[in-house]
């Protein structure tokens, strides 16, 4: 699996995570199924962690996830990426992300260094749920 995204939407991201270290920030991005092995990114939506422990892990408001879906569903598009950064922690899933995550999605973590970014990636969850294989992004520059 890939992940197309564009400048922009990159931009944002990374943004978002800087401003929210020390904390960890989440968003979601929609778009589309390309083919079986390809989503498209069309936008960066940046939610509200809702966990107090907010640089441990995150916890999606699930009012938020129905708002963004319903706001993709209208626009023909769904939720293709969940994004979260780990503030001074690298981009490899936790063992919390994996227990709540879902198949079928890309999750996009970032690393942030001492309120810098250090690098981020992209994964995968197996259907069988034991582990996260990690996918390629795509980086689309907008003409
Ligand atoms: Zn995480």
């Amino acid at each position: 699996m890939s992940i197309e995204i564009s400048r922009l939407i990159e931009a944002q991201f990374l943004a978002h995570a800087k401003t929210c270290y020390p904390h960890e920030c989440c968003g979601f991005i929609t778009g589309s199924q390309a083919d079986s092995a390809l989503s498209k990114a069309s936008y960066y939506l940046p939610c509200h962690n809702i966990l107090t422990e907010k640089n441990r892990r995150f916890l999606i408001d699930p009012l938020q996830y129905q708002s963004a879906e319903d706001r993709a569903d209208e626009e023909g598009l769904a939720i293709i990426s969940i994004v979260h950064s780990h503030p001074d922690h690298g981009h490899d899933p936790s063992e919390f992300d994996r227990s709540h995550a879902w198949p079928g999605l890309s999750y996009i973590i970032i690393s942030i260094l001492k309120g810098q970014v250090n690098s981020y990636r992209s994964w995968q969850l197996r259907e069988d749920h034991s582990q996260f294989d990690a996918e390629d992004i795509l980086i689309k520059d907008e003409s």
